[in-house]
């Protein structure tokens, strides 16, 4: 019996995939990066490939290994910067990679194979500076790129950030020798915010994954990840007695607390002591006292609960749902950053909401 897990809808995800491919009007280049924003990149990609989507978005070459080794023949490209001293191993497993160092996109040359531009307007974290382009044309003329494209620092904001990169990349591209056929610049919260696409591939992650980062977007994705856990103890506390390390919290009253076997070291995070809930029957309760490495305590004196029973400490039970966002928010986390945080020691369990629906 698993007592602590995460739990995948792999129905959802292909959903998001679709409705966001759809508002965008252009093919997915899923990024399955960060295994998969910690659900799991290779179950992801293999899901969303009934997408048809164009490729899939890793971190570095292992992450696109692990994709090559499942038997995933879409391109795959590294977004990451990769050193001279890697391309051997881009090149045996077959991937794209993101290049904008001259030196490394003179090296790659030499390898014949695909590789994509990327063009930075203005996040100073990786391509060429798109002022530089004009620099490089007769290295670009010789080393066509497949594909090029930009990312954007702010997408989910409106102020005139994307303005200024579009113009930027704008200005790049026609410094370029030839412009590829491949053209691709948003994210997830870019497509949300402005649709249809005017480029050729649209690269959205974490709305995939459940979270829309745009406010008041007309899109809704729906929760793929979940963190449930079984109730390991049961106990009533005297008015005043403590719970967990510190004694931050003492009961007002007489007191139900629950134990669940996740905690801080699960990537639970600890910054939710006194401020996490917990779904137990639908029903909201409080996390009281500190998250432990280990444990995390519930009030559940007004539900009903008993040994064994699942708590969903993220995702929905019932008629409620407690999301990323808020989860994020009440932890003081960017909803990424919890995600991907989720540790390995919580075992993935993958669903297909779809495929439960029908039968
Ligand atoms: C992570 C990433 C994305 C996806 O961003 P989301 O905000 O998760 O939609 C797209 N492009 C690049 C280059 C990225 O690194």
């Amino acid at each position: 019996m698993t007592r602590a897990w995460v739990e995948v809808d792999l129905g959802a995800l292909c959903r998001n995939g679709a409705a966001i491919a759809a508002r965008a009007g252009v093919p997915l280049l899923p990024m399955v990066k960060a295994d998969g924003y910690g659900v799991g990149g290779l179950r992801a990609a293999l899901a969303l490939d009934a997408l048809d989507p164009w490729g899939f978005g890793v971190s570095s070459a292992a992450e696109g290994q692990e994709l090559r080794r499942a038997g995933i023949t879409r391109p795959i490209i590294v977004f990451t910067p990769i050193l001279r001293t890697e391309i051997d191993s881009l090149r045996r497993a077959d991937l794209t990679p993101a290049l904008g160092d001259p030196a490394v996109i003179e090296s790659w040359g030499r390898t014949g194979r695909p590789w994509h531009l990327q063009i930075d307007t203005g996040m100073s974290r990786a391509g060429m500076p798109w002022h530089e382009v004009g620099t490089h044309r007769a290295l670009l003329e010789r080393t066509a790129p497949q594909g090029v494209f930009t990312h954007l620092h702010s997408a989910e904001r409106r102020d005139d950030s994307r303005d200024q990169q579009e113009k930027r990349f704008a200005a790049a591209l026609k410094e370029l020798p030839e412009i590829p056929s491949i053209v691709h610049v948003e994210n997830g919260a870019a497509v949300e915010s402005r649709a249809p696409s005017p480029w050729t591939l649209c690269r959205p992650g974490i709305f995939l994954y459940g979270v829309s980062t745009v406010e008041g977007s007309p899109l809704v994705p729906e929760p793929v990840a979940s963190i449930r856990g079984r109730i390991v103890e049961l106990r009533t506390i005297a008015a005043g007695e403590a719970v967990s390390y510190e004694a931050t919290w003492r009961a007002p009253s007489a007191r139900r607390i629950a134990t669940v076997p996740i905690g801080y070291a699960d990537g639970y995070r600890r910054a939710l002591s006194n401020r996490g809930i917990a779904l137990v029957r639908g029903l909201r309760v409080k996390v009281v006292g500190i998250v432990t490495m280990d444990m995390t305590m519930l009030d559940v004196t007004d539900v009903e609960a008993s040994l064994g029973d699942v708590v969903t400490l993220l995702g929905a039970d019932g008629d409620d749902v407690i999301t990323v966002s808020e989860l994020a928010q009440l932890s003081g986390l960017s909803p990424y950053e919890l995600l991907t945080g989720l540790a390995r020691r919580l075992p993935r369990q993958y669903v297909d909401s779809t495929a439960e629906a029908a039968a």
